[in-house]
Protein backbone atom coordinates (compact mmCIF):
# COMPACT_ATOMS: atom_id res chain seq x y z
CA UNK A 1 0.00 0.00 0.00
CA UNK A 2 1.05 3.58 -1.13
CA UNK A 3 2.16 6.10 1.84
CA UNK A 4 -0.14 8.86 -0.02
CA UNK A 5 -1.59 9.23 -3.30
CA UNK A 6 -0.59 11.21 -6.13
CA UNK A 7 -2.25 12.97 -8.52
CA UNK A 8 -3.20 11.17 -11.44
CA UNK A 9 -1.22 11.98 -14.88
CA UNK A 10 -2.86 13.20 -17.79
CA UNK A 11 -3.53 10.64 -20.66
CA UNK A 12 -3.26 11.58 -23.94
CA UNK A 13 -6.96 11.21 -26.08
CA UNK A 14 -6.39 9.20 -29.27
CA UNK A 15 -9.09 10.08 -31.90
CA UNK A 16 -11.77 7.36 -32.86
CA UNK A 17 -10.70 5.59 -29.51
CA UNK A 18 -12.35 5.46 -26.24
CA UNK A 19 -9.14 4.18 -24.08
CA UNK A 20 -6.52 7.33 -23.60
CA UNK A 21 -2.68 6.72 -24.04
CA UNK A 22 -0.79 6.86 -20.24
CA UNK A 23 2.58 8.67 -20.41
CA UNK A 24 5.70 7.05 -19.18
CA UNK A 25 8.18 9.12 -20.59
CA UNK A 26 8.83 12.05 -22.67
CA UNK A 27 11.68 13.07 -24.72
CA UNK A 28 12.88 15.87 -26.61
CA UNK A 29 14.92 16.13 -29.16
CA UNK A 30 16.90 19.87 -29.34
CA UNK A 31 18.21 21.65 -32.35
CA UNK A 32 16.01 19.42 -34.84
CA UNK A 33 15.58 22.26 -37.82
CA UNK A 34 17.90 24.13 -39.13
CA UNK A 35 16.04 27.56 -39.39
CA UNK A 36 15.54 26.86 -35.37
CA UNK A 37 19.50 26.06 -34.88
CA UNK A 38 20.10 29.23 -36.61
CA UNK A 39 17.92 31.64 -34.54
CA UNK A 40 19.96 30.72 -31.90
CA UNK A 41 23.63 30.98 -33.09
CA UNK A 42 23.85 27.16 -33.70
CA UNK A 43 24.98 25.61 -36.78
CA UNK A 44 22.77 22.67 -37.58
CA UNK A 45 24.59 19.02 -36.26
CA UNK A 46 23.61 16.85 -39.18
CA UNK A 47 25.96 13.74 -37.37
CA UNK A 48 23.21 12.63 -34.74
CA UNK A 49 20.15 14.00 -32.72
CA UNK A 50 20.36 15.00 -29.11
CA UNK A 51 18.04 14.92 -26.58
CA UNK A 52 16.78 16.42 -22.86
CA UNK A 53 13.23 14.70 -21.09
CA UNK A 54 10.16 15.98 -19.09
CA UNK A 55 8.38 14.58 -16.52
CA UNK A 56 5.14 13.14 -17.27
CA UNK A 57 4.40 15.33 -13.99
CA UNK A 58 4.71 17.84 -16.18
CA UNK A 59 2.12 17.01 -18.82
CA UNK A 60 -1.15 19.00 -19.27
CA UNK A 61 -3.70 18.49 -22.35
CA UNK A 62 -4.30 20.86 -25.06
CA UNK A 63 -7.28 23.46 -24.04
CA UNK A 64 -5.56 24.11 -20.38
CA UNK A 65 -4.91 27.19 -18.88
CA UNK A 66 -2.06 27.24 -17.13
CA UNK A 67 0.07 29.68 -15.31
CA UNK A 68 2.86 31.41 -15.98
CA UNK A 69 5.97 30.17 -14.13
CA UNK A 70 7.91 30.93 -11.45
CA UNK A 71 11.52 32.63 -12.18
CA UNK A 72 11.40 33.51 -15.80
CA UNK A 73 11.04 36.67 -17.65
CA UNK A 74 10.97 34.53 -20.79
CA UNK A 75 8.60 31.65 -21.38
CA UNK A 76 8.82 30.47 -24.84
CA UNK A 77 6.26 28.53 -26.68
CA UNK A 78 7.73 25.82 -29.11
CA UNK A 79 5.10 23.68 -31.29
CA UNK A 80 6.18 20.09 -31.95
CA UNK A 81 5.49 16.96 -33.57
CA UNK A 82 4.89 14.28 -31.04
CA UNK A 83 5.73 10.84 -32.05
CA UNK A 84 3.74 7.98 -29.72
CA UNK A 85 4.97 4.51 -29.62
CA UNK A 86 3.24 1.02 -29.19
CA UNK A 87 5.99 -1.47 -28.90
CA UNK A 88 9.33 -1.72 -28.01
CA UNK A 89 12.13 -0.73 -29.93
CA UNK A 90 15.74 -1.65 -28.90
CA UNK A 91 18.58 -0.47 -31.50
CA UNK A 92 16.01 -0.41 -34.07
CA UNK A 93 16.02 -0.44 -38.00
CA UNK A 94 14.26 2.06 -39.79
CA UNK A 95 11.33 -0.44 -40.46
CA UNK A 96 11.30 -1.76 -37.05
CA UNK A 97 11.01 2.29 -35.86
CA UNK A 98 7.92 2.86 -38.08
CA UNK A 99 6.05 -0.05 -37.30
CA UNK A 100 6.34 0.82 -33.58
CA UNK A 101 4.62 4.19 -33.43
CA UNK A 102 0.93 4.13 -32.63
CA UNK A 103 -0.02 7.78 -33.47
CA UNK A 104 0.81 11.17 -33.86
CA UNK A 105 -0.19 14.73 -32.37
CA UNK A 106 0.62 17.85 -32.10
CA UNK A 107 2.75 19.09 -28.49
CA UNK A 108 3.76 22.14 -27.27
CA UNK A 109 7.56 22.27 -25.97
CA UNK A 110 7.57 25.28 -23.14
CA UNK A 111 10.32 26.76 -22.54
CA UNK A 112 11.91 29.20 -19.68
CA UNK A 113 14.27 30.21 -22.33
CA UNK A 114 16.43 32.64 -19.75
CA UNK A 115 16.74 29.90 -17.29
CA UNK A 116 17.56 27.20 -20.61
CA UNK A 117 20.63 30.14 -21.88
CA UNK A 118 21.98 30.55 -18.69
CA UNK A 119 22.46 26.95 -17.29
CA UNK A 120 23.88 25.95 -21.01
CA UNK A 121 26.78 28.89 -20.36
CA UNK A 122 27.25 27.45 -17.16
CA UNK A 123 27.67 24.03 -18.48
CA UNK A 124 24.54 22.85 -16.82
CA UNK A 125 21.71 20.84 -17.40
CA UNK A 126 18.59 22.28 -18.87
CA UNK A 127 16.53 20.92 -16.75
CA UNK A 128 15.27 24.30 -14.76
CA UNK A 129 14.61 25.63 -18.42
CA UNK A 130 12.78 22.59 -19.72
CA UNK A 131 11.29 20.21 -17.00
CA UNK A 132 8.90 23.17 -15.79
CA UNK A 133 5.16 22.33 -14.72
CA UNK A 134 2.55 22.50 -17.15
CA UNK A 135 5.26 22.36 -20.19
CA UNK A 136 4.75 19.43 -21.99
CA UNK A 137 1.37 20.51 -23.46
CA UNK A 138 -0.56 17.54 -25.53
CA UNK A 139 -3.34 17.73 -28.42
CA UNK A 140 -5.71 14.21 -29.16
CA UNK A 141 -3.37 12.23 -31.14
CA UNK A 142 -4.12 10.83 -34.68
CA UNK A 143 -3.34 6.72 -34.64
CA UNK A 144 -0.65 6.66 -37.75
CA UNK A 145 -2.39 4.36 -40.14
CA UNK A 146 -5.11 7.56 -40.42
CA UNK A 147 -2.51 10.26 -40.38
CA UNK A 148 -0.37 8.20 -42.91
CA UNK A 149 3.45 9.20 -43.87
CA UNK A 150 5.08 12.17 -42.25
CA UNK A 151 6.33 14.15 -45.39
CA UNK A 152 5.94 17.88 -46.00
CA UNK A 153 2.83 18.62 -43.77
CA UNK A 154 2.45 22.36 -42.69
CA UNK A 155 3.48 23.13 -39.18
CA UNK A 156 2.48 26.66 -37.82
CA UNK A 157 1.62 28.34 -34.54
CA UNK A 158 0.33 31.71 -33.50
CA UNK A 159 0.07 33.61 -30.89
CA UNK A 160 -3.17 35.73 -30.25
CA UNK A 161 -3.96 35.03 -33.90
CA UNK A 162 -0.65 36.01 -35.26
CA UNK A 163 1.48 33.65 -36.86
CA UNK A 164 4.74 33.12 -35.17
CA UNK A 165 6.10 29.40 -36.69
CA UNK A 166 5.54 28.19 -40.12
CA UNK A 167 7.27 25.51 -40.80
CA UNK A 168 7.41 21.83 -42.32
CA UNK A 169 8.02 18.10 -41.22
CA UNK A 170 10.37 17.74 -44.28
CA UNK A 171 12.79 20.22 -42.65
CA UNK A 172 13.33 18.40 -39.93
CA UNK A 173 17.13 17.47 -39.62
CA UNK A 174 16.55 13.72 -38.24
CA UNK A 175 13.09 12.67 -39.23
CA UNK A 176 11.04 10.84 -36.93
CA UNK A 177 12.71 7.32 -38.38
CA UNK A 178 16.12 8.48 -37.91
CA UNK A 179 15.28 10.04 -34.17
CA UNK A 180 13.49 6.66 -32.96
CA UNK A 181 16.71 4.95 -34.45
CA UNK A 182 19.12 6.81 -32.50
CA UNK A 183 17.03 6.68 -29.25
CA UNK A 184 16.70 3.52 -29.14
CA UNK A 185 20.45 2.50 -28.94
CA UNK A 186 20.19 4.22 -25.37
CA UNK A 187 17.37 3.42 -24.30
CA UNK A 188 14.88 -0.08 -24.17
CA UNK A 189 11.75 2.43 -25.79
CA UNK A 190 8.24 1.56 -26.14
CA UNK A 191 4.37 1.83 -24.97
CA UNK A 192 4.00 4.89 -22.93
CA UNK A 193 7.26 7.12 -24.83
CA UNK A 194 6.20 9.88 -26.41
CA UNK A 195 8.83 11.89 -28.07
CA UNK A 196 8.66 15.24 -29.25
CA UNK A 197 10.85 15.75 -32.46
CA UNK A 198 11.77 19.07 -31.88
CA UNK A 199 10.46 23.02 -33.24
CA UNK A 200 11.01 25.03 -35.99
CA UNK A 201 11.96 28.28 -36.00
CA UNK A 202 9.96 31.62 -34.98
CA UNK A 203 9.41 30.63 -31.11
CA UNK A 204 9.13 33.53 -28.68
CA UNK A 205 8.04 34.38 -25.24
CA UNK A 206 4.15 34.08 -24.13
CA UNK A 207 2.74 36.79 -21.43
CA UNK A 208 -0.27 36.03 -19.05
CA UNK A 209 -3.55 36.53 -20.97
CA UNK A 210 -1.66 35.13 -23.97
CA UNK A 211 -3.45 32.02 -26.44
CA UNK A 212 -1.19 29.52 -27.98
CA UNK A 213 -2.83 28.00 -31.11
CA UNK A 214 -0.64 24.93 -33.24
CA UNK A 215 -1.65 23.36 -36.22
CA UNK A 216 -0.16 20.13 -38.22
CA UNK A 217 -1.70 19.15 -41.30
CA UNK A 218 -3.67 16.40 -40.46
CA UNK A 219 -4.01 15.81 -36.88
CA UNK A 220 -5.94 17.92 -34.12
CA UNK A 221 -4.81 21.46 -32.88
CA UNK A 222 -3.52 22.07 -30.08
CA UNK A 223 -4.33 25.34 -28.06
CA UNK A 224 -2.96 26.67 -24.83
CA UNK A 225 -4.16 30.30 -22.36
CA UNK A 226 -1.37 31.46 -20.45
CA UNK A 227 -2.66 33.22 -17.33
CA UNK A 228 -1.35 34.99 -14.41
CA UNK A 229 1.37 33.72 -12.34
CA UNK A 230 -0.20 30.80 -9.37
MN1 LIG B 1 11.63 21.79 -28.20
Amino acid sequence: MSMFDLPPLPEVPIIGESDTYPLRRIFCVGRNYAAHAREYGFEPDLEAPFYFTKSPASAVLSGAETPYPPNTESYHFELELAVYLKAPLFRATREEAVAAIYAYGCALDMTRRDLQIRERKKQRPWDLGKDVENSAVFAPATKAADFGTVAAQRISLTQNGTMKQDSTLDLMLHDVAAVLCDLSGYYHLGAGDVIMTGTPEGVGPVQPGDLIEGRIDGLEPISLRITDPA
